[in-house]
């Protein structure tokens, strides 16, 4: 582990997955800082700082401050004690942002010694087919996004979903894609196609947004939107965000 790089990261917790396929596992949680995209939505501070913040005792809530960039020999000391004192209460190490595949080349470095202690979950925006392919062989899970213009305020980059769900394959994937009351049955279309035609078994995971602690889409929309994709993808589930009625992070 001599001279691995060191990364800014925003902050390092234990809880519990609220999203997803892997939702209800807990898990160590490691936030890397930096994003490539800047969706309407977005609720997740990921700006660089010169602090990380850092659960010691892995589920107290309690934060102490470690200095960026962080070495990666801290946060596998870290770890280890969380495991000894905690055994089997994790589930996977969570690699989430911002966008953590900006942070690809140093990932490289780091995973095969996380994965030493637990597997692997990816949470990305899956824009980064590139950067994924530098770190897929060390990857358990991948947890990927197809953002919808209704949502994001953005365009999409079909073809980079695409491309990035190709690769991401390789590892057990699930694609999320967040939905709004504003959200068209032509975008939700043509993402259940682009992953049927990529990966017919992949689980497509619909995600109403939150607003307020609530809900944000109709149960009447969401159904009518759930037999959209399913005539087109039939491995589709609706799953709201779960932490936020359980409050934790
Ligand atoms: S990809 Fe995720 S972290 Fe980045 S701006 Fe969009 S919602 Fe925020």
């Amino acid at each position: 582990m001599l001279h691995t790089p060191s990364a800014d990261l925003i902050e390092i917790f234990s809880s519990l997955q609220g999203e997803g396929e892997l939702l209800g596992r807990r898990q160590v949680f490691i936030r890397f800082a930096g994003c490539n995209l800047d969706c309407d939505y977005c609720d997740t501070s990921f700006i660089s700082r010169s602090l990380c913040l850092v659960e010691e005792d892995s589920g107290s809530g309690a934060l102490v401050e470690y200095e960026n960039p962080v070495p990666l020999e801290r946060v596998v000391d870290l770890l280890k004690l969380w495991l000894k004192a905690y055994p089997g209460a994790h589930h996977s190490i969570s690699i989430t942002g911002g966008e953590p595949l900006l942070h690809a080349e140093l990932l490289e470095i780091w995973l095969p010694h996380l994965r030493q202690l637990l597997p692997i979950s990816l949470e990305t925006n899956g824009t980064l087919p590139v950067a994924l392919r530098l770190i897929i062989d060390h990857l358990d899970y991948v947890a990927t996004d197809i953002k919808l213009p209704s949502v994001s305020g953005q365009s999409t980059d079909w073809q980079a979903h695409a491309d990035f769900l190709a690769i991401a394959t390789q590892a057990q994937c699930s694609v999320k894609v967040i939905i709004g009351e504003n959200t068209t049955d032509d975008e939700l279309l043509d993402a259940a196609r682009l992953v049927q035609d990529v990966s017919p078994s992949t689980p497509m995971i619909l995600q109403p947004v939150t607003r307020n602690n609530r809900v944000g889409v109709s149960v009447p929309r969401l159904l009518a939107l759930q037999a959209l994709v399913s005539a087109v993808h039939p491995e589709v589930l609706v799953i709201p965000q779960t932490h936020v009625f359980l409050g934790v992070k």
